[in-house]
């Protein structure tokens, strides 16, 4: 879980080289348990680095954490294969700060625990123009996101991280991919918007076939409901409702559907 490339290459931007330039990690497995998970996936059933049951465990890479960082050319993202969890929560704030001391800006990615932002917050105060959150925010129903990320935060605690990093002074944003309640999400992104000081991505579930296990009718029937509420007649309704507000933001899984174009270059973030 050691990722730390820099994308030069001329492919097409997509997933979080749409974010950033960089994706930097220091732990392997997540307890979350999020059932589309891809670094799951790519670390379990790809490469076999670890056992489902180990997966669970947010295991430390001493030397990701003590890594000295270089200045890369554009916002970096952390984490991308793995959350801030209270386990690891002092082993990511040191490479925060190991990343902000060589002049990075970071782009902070998190399903966010209270305990968890406010000290970050607490250790950034002095630095808060080299952090942006983005908290992945899925749905408002505490039935799918039992079933869909069922050891993460609720939404109203990562509303209220939403809220409290936005009081603090720093820089705001939210991710609702997986949009788990298509049906929802119009009425959701207006009740955080107040909240938000940069911006708010959408973008569909990917590789459900390949990632989700349907290893039960129940989870049968969810992955059913995620692919109709994200076929292209929703997500254009849903482009219709928000396309206005200039914060919100449309992952490609969106832009494909809608007839927008592909961002040129890593790390744009827009
Ligand atoms: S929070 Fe992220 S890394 Fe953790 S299980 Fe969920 S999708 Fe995977």
């Amino acid at each position: 879980m050691t990722q730390k490339k820099e994308s030069a290459c001329k492919k097409p931007v997509r997933g979080t080289r749409e974010w950033a330039v960089a994706e930097i990690n220091c732990c392997l497995g997540c307890p979350h348990g999020c059932r589309y998970c891809y670094a799951r996936f790519d670390a379990v059933l790809r490469k076999g680095r670890v056992t489902p049951e180990q997966w669970p465990v947010s295991r430390q890479v001493p030397e990701e954490v003590a890594q000295k960082h270089r200045r890369f050319s554009g916002q970096v993202m952390f984490p991308t294969a793995h959350d801030i969890v209270p386990e690891n929560l002092d082993a990511c704030t040191q490479v925060l700060k190991n990343l902000v001391a060589a002049g990075n800006r970071v782009l902070v990615v998190s399903k966010p625990h209270f305990d968890c932002i406010r000290h970050i917050c607490s250790e950034f105060q002095d630095a808060k123009k080299s952090l942006l959150f983005r908290f992945t925010i899925t749905a408002r129903d505490r039935k799918l996101l039992d079933l869909w990320e069922p050891q993460a935060p609720g939404y109203a605690e990562r509303k209220t991280c939403l809220e409290y990093a936005f009081a603090e002074g720093f820089a705001t944003s939210v991710s609702v991919e997986p949009m788990l309640d298509t049906a929802d999400v119009v009425v959701m992104v207006h009740e955080l918007l107040p909240y938000v000081s940069h911006s708010i991505w959408l973008g569909k579930m990917n590789r459900i076939a390949e990632r989700v296990e349907a290893d039960s009718d129940t989870m049968r029937m969810a992955i059913e409901k995620i692919v109709a509420g994200q076929s292209d007649r929703h997500i254009l309704r849903i482009y219709e409702e928000l396309r206005d507000i200039a914060k919100v933001r449309w992952k490609e899984s969106v832009k494909e559907v809608v007839g927008l174009d592909l961002p040129a270059e890593p790390g744009l973030d827009q």
